[in-house]
């Protein structure tokens, strides 16, 4: 039996793979056979395609190449000189951006890069230039310490968590909550909106040397003309994150005062969500700020990773083709329907609706955490994610909120109608289960009670809607 490319490179992979260690191969397997059965919802997860996929798996994985293309600190990088090459000139094209880099690893990568980049722009400091000629590891005490002499407390304002801002943004759990003096901006508590005028009266007050705009699970597009003249009236460089929703941009469903490629002096997103790429991250920015950021290896990143550079280059050139354009207003089309479904059911929405990819229900109205919800939906065969909600009640572990994204199922070709049975399902598994007691009687933010038997016809349900879309239909293992 003969079978076509994309089928016969897989299994020859696995086949290679099989014969060093087995229990890789077969968890490979089974990682196809998992995603393919479950209804995803993740907003911040994808599909990539198998040209993406297979760009990975090669010898460009064995090559170091630290430095920028055609200044490399190692011989022999004219192969990595080409893809790096190519994936930078897919993203300028793609964004309209100046200048690319496209060697961080990940989103928070990418977000240091370009922390120290407007560093390096704005504060004058020879510590940090003598930092940014070598790797973090390599800095003494002394040249830590001369660094945050010589950089102060420098002001960050970002979204604030439970408004849908990201860890990278200022928080503590991550290094930029050390780096930088953090204020936050929220949302209004009536709308759930961003109120500009806040944000606004809080640079004035604040004046952040870094305005932040960028989110993980607000459901509405952000003006970012109104941002960058917030920043520019108190100096600011303005910086959009744009990971969740980046192949918005691509696709050109996000253009005007909603596109931050023309407002913000440096961008930043990651390759693996809405974009569909590999796992990764990427700068975009003007000449001004090109130089510093193409620092970003050594002073924060660890050498190029040329194969997920090569995957970048294929995932770019495949965003540039005119159905990426369909695919990425189809994500929007599919989260109105998905947030239409829940609103006519009786789910209560952050924000009332969504015009982007993502949906953040307020499971409160059920009567449960976020954390109970999460876990009930998973046990009936639909995979999404808790997240907090504005001024949670239940923090940022039990959560009271539901974040949904429709990137996944759209690339899997479902839609409106398949999110409006989606919603069906989801309001059915919220409606039917109910807070648990701990083993002492007391109520309990993560137990939950469901009837198995919900549970069981709702994920045979969610499989049926996946059978007429199956996930990477041009493969076959077995
Ligand atoms: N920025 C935003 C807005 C994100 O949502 C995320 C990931 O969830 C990141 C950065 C970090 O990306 P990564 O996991 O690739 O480091």
């Amino acid at each position: 039996m003969s079978h076509n490319a994309e089928s016969t490179a897989f299994r020859s992979a696995l086949e290679v793979i099989r014969a060093v260690e087995p229990r890789v191969a077969d968890a490979i397997g089974a990682e196809l056979v998992d995603q393919r059965e479950s209804l995803k919802l993740i907003a911040s997860e994808n599909y990539a395609s198998p040209a993406t996929l297979l760009a990975m798996g090669n010898w460009f994985s064995d090559k170091y190449a630290e430095g920028t293309v055609g200044r490399r600190f190692y011989a022999g990088c004219q192969n990595v000189d080409t893809v790096e090459a190519l994936a930078a000139e897919h993203a300028r094209e793609l964004f309209g951006a100046a200048h690319a880099y496209v060697q961080p690893h990940s989103g928070i990568d990418a977000n240091l890069v370009a922390f120290w980049a407007i560093l390096a722009d704005r504060v004058e400091s020879p510590a940090l230039k003598k930092a940014q000629k070598r790797h973090v590891n390599d800095l003494t005490e002394a040249d830590w310490f001369a660094l945050r002499r010589e950089l102060g407390d420098q002001r960050m304002l970002g979204m604030s968590l439970d408004a849908g801002g990201h860890l990278t943004h200022g928080f503590r759990p991550n290094i930029s909550g050390k780096m930088f003096d953090q204020r936050s901006y929220g949302t209004d508590p009536a709308t759930g909106l961003i109120d500009y005028d806040r944000v606004a009266e809080a640079a004035r007050e604040f004046r952040p040397l870094i305005l932040v705009a960028g989110y993980s699970a607000y459901p509405r597009k952000v003006n970012f003309r109104i941002m960058r003249e917030i920043a520019d009236s108190v100096g600011a460089t303005f910086m959009v994150d744009m990971a969740h929703f980046a192949g918005l941009v691509a696709g050109k469903v996000f253009t005007g005062d909603f596109d931050p490629v023309p407002h913000a002096h440096i961008v930043t997103t990651t390759t693996h969500k809405s974009l569909r790429g590999p796992r990764g991250g990427m700068v975009l920015c003007g000449p001004e700020l090109a130089d510093q950021v193409d620092r970003g290896c050594p002073m924060v990143l660890g050498g190029p990773l040329p194969h997920v550079m090569a995957a970048k280059a294929v995932a770019l050139a495949e965003a540039r083709r005119p159905d990426f354009a369909d695919y990425a207003s189809r994500i929007v089309d599919n989260a109105h329907a998905l947030a239409d479904g829940l609103l006519r059911r009786g789910a209560s929405l952050v924000t009332g609706g969504t015009d982007n990819h993502l949906v953040l229900i307020d499971v409160s109205g059920y009567g449960l955490t976020g954390r109970q919800a999460e876990q009930a939906l998973l046990d009936s065969g639909i995979v999404t994610n808790r997240n907090a909600v504005p001024q949670d009640p239940n923090g940022a572990w039990y959560t009271s909120g539901i974040r949904i994204g429709t990137p996944a199922l759209t690339t899997r070709g479902l839609g409106a109608a398949e999110m409006d049975a989606t919603a069906e399902l989801i309001h059915t598994v919220l409606d039917r289960t109910t807070a648990g007691t701990g083993p002492d009687g007391a109520p309990s933010k993560a137990k939950y009670v469901l009837d198995p038997a919900v549970a069981e016809s709702v994920g045979k349900q969610a499989a049926d809607l996946l059978t007429p879309f199956p996930l990477y239909p041009e493969v076959t293992l077995g």
